[in-house]
């Protein structure tokens, strides 16, 4: 039997102005906007997704831009940085686009035997660049980034915690994955261990808690296959003592949320059914979608929200 939890389907993040956030993803980063909707949850603010081609599950980094919202900080109880994959020879690419676009970088790291670049977006948005040979996906690129170069997905995220033992039992005993390994007093978790899948749990007893605004992570999503192997995870989780919600339909997928014991809001989302539902492949992203309870008061919807474009295009 398939597993009910096969890695991270989508990581949400807080923003502040949305052209700019489309431009870093887009423009600068090369990911596709596959999705431009609304916060289902508040209708007068903007959810984009940016991934693959076809915002397959494990490449999604998704937006809600509040303009005008004060920066957050990094701190515990947060994901603070979400890892992106790229091949393992696309540093020095990563590093010279980056300083083009006057994106400051961290030193070249070392994690677990693979090198990594650090940054932030215009938010202060932590993320991370993982130059590695353990991904066969194909990445995808508007066409100024080459392909070999491009980002593949994610590769996986830091959750930055106080105590690692609660949020470890969770992670192995309900939802499918195993400790890989440990460096220092950062603790890494996979399902199967591939980029696409891996979690760390990096543990300071001595941080302070980190503040949710523009530039911080909302929540992370985890994958399971449909809605029955969704209904399992969340019985199973119920039975264990979580506060689940009831399953909430976002569309492009089925989600239920709860609150790990460190702090950070986890959910789970089905694979199905895709964000190819209400817009051709070839035009992703193009026209702003809208659920179809909302789409009475599409007009209202539209003009509560600021036009943004693509100019991947001007980012050579
Ligand atoms: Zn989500």
């Amino acid at each position: 039997m398939k597993p009910l939890i096969t890695g991270i389907h989508h990581i949400t993040a807080i923003a502040g102005n949305a052209q700019a956030n489309i431009d870093f993803y887009t423009g600068i980063l090369g990911l596709r906007l596959v999705k431009k909707t609304i916060n289902f949850d508040a209708p007068d603010v903007y959810h984009f997704y940016f991934g693959d081609e076809l915002g397959n599950p494990g490449t999604v980094f998704t937006t809600f831009p509040f303009q005008g919202a004060r920066k957050g900080t990094k701190g515990l109880g947060e994901l603070t940085y979400t890892a992106f994959s790229i091949a393992k020879d696309s540093l020095d690419f990563w590093r010279a686009r980056l300083e083009k676009y006057g994106v400051a970088i961290s030193d070249t790291l070392t994690r677990f035997g693979e090198q990594l670049i650090r940054f932030e977006d215009h938010d202060g948005m932590g993320i991370e660049l993982v130059a590695n040979d353990q991904d066969p996906r194909t990445g995808w690129t508007y066409g100024k980034i080459p392909l070999e170069y491009s980002i593949k997905g994610f590769y996986g995220a830091t959750l930055y915690l106080k105590a690692k033992e609660l949020t470890a039992k969770l992670l192995t005993e309900h939802m499918n994955y195993r400790f890989i390994d440990q460096e220092g007093s950062r603790f890494r978790y996979g399902t199967e261990g591939k980029p696409g899948d891996i979690v760390d749990i990096l543990v300071d007893p001595q941080g302070n808690r980190g503040m949710q605004s523009a530039g911080t992570v909302h929540h992370i999503a985890f994958r399971t296959a449909n809605e029955s192997t969704q209904l399992e995870i969340q019985k199973i989780l119920m039975e264990n003592g979580y506060l689940v919600t009831e399953v909430k339909d976002r569309n492009y997928f089925k989600s239920i949320y709860f609150r790990e014991p460190g702090g950070v809001l986890f959910e789970i989302a089905t694979d199905e059914p895709g964000f190819a539902i209400d817009e051709e492949e070839a035009h992703l992203g193009e026209l702003i979608k809208l659920p179809e309870w909302a789409e009475p008061s599409r007009e209202k919807i539209e003009k509560g929200l600021t036009p943004v474009e693509l100019n991947y295009q001007n980012y050579e």
